[in-house]
């Protein structure tokens, strides 16, 4: 990366973590993927149930497969064996679980985290029921503020998540969100959380890296 945007980065991301803090989050930032990855591992144990989100980052940092292949106590909702039901089972289950790992779609300086579902299990679950969040972040979900944040959520993320599932909706001929009406349709449950109930609660992992859509 060159020096200016990580700088660029760093100055930002050093912002948003003062207003994480006030407002109850407990946020950290790691030059390296690497780095947060060890951070992660480091503080949990087999010991603990842990579901998770699905997630671009997630499949970019293989921390699923790293949890499957150590044995970790994982609610592993995408494993290739599963029927419907039982995912279904498992999604619910996580709301239950002592740890909850995933991504999210925009954060602003400003301190909100924004989030957007078609079935809502990832972002309410960040919101409520698991003890603890770990929100895995590359620099390129930083944005201003609250309404940055949203346009990013629909217009870049829900549309990139469209054409990553091949979905037949006006946004992946188009390149933007019209709140279509399609069958195909992705989007169902946008969560904005600004605040970080109990206090901290929920752990944003800041990398200086491109994670993600
Ligand atoms: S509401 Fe429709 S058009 Fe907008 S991002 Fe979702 S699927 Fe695409």
């Amino acid at each position: 990366m060159e020096i200016e945007r990580r700088t660029y980065n760093e100055i930002n991301i050093s912002k948003a973590l003062d207003n994480f803090k006030k407002r109850n989050f407990d946020p950290y930032f790691f030059e390296k993927k690497d780095m947060a990855i060890s951070f992660f591992f480091n503080n949990v144990n087999k010991e603990q149930t842990i579901g998770y989100g699905g997630s671009r980052t997630l499949s970019q940092l293989k921390i699923i497969e790293r949890l499957r292949d150590e044995g970790f106590n994982l609610l592993d909702r995408n494993n290739e064996s599963n029927t419907a039901e039982t995912r279904a089972k498992l999604e619910r289950e996580t709301f239950f679980a002592d740890v909850f790992i995933a991504s999210v779609n925009a954060v602003s300086i400003e301190g909100q985290i924004v989030s957007l579902d078609l079935w809502g299990n990832r972002v309410c679950a960040t919101g409520f029921g698991p003890k603890n969040v770990y929100l895995f972040i590359g620099y390129n979900k930083l944005v201003q503020d609250l309404n940055s944040a949203i346009y990013r959520t629909k217009n870049i993320a829900a549309v990139m998540n469209a054409i990553r599932f091949n979905k037949k909706t006006p946004c992946t001929k188009i390149g933007r969100c019209i709140d279509c009406f399609s069958e195909d349709r992705i989007c169902a449950t946008m969560t904005i959380i600004d605040w970080c109930h109990p206090k901290d609660r929920i752990k944003l992992l800041f990398i200086n890296e491109e994670l993600g859509f």
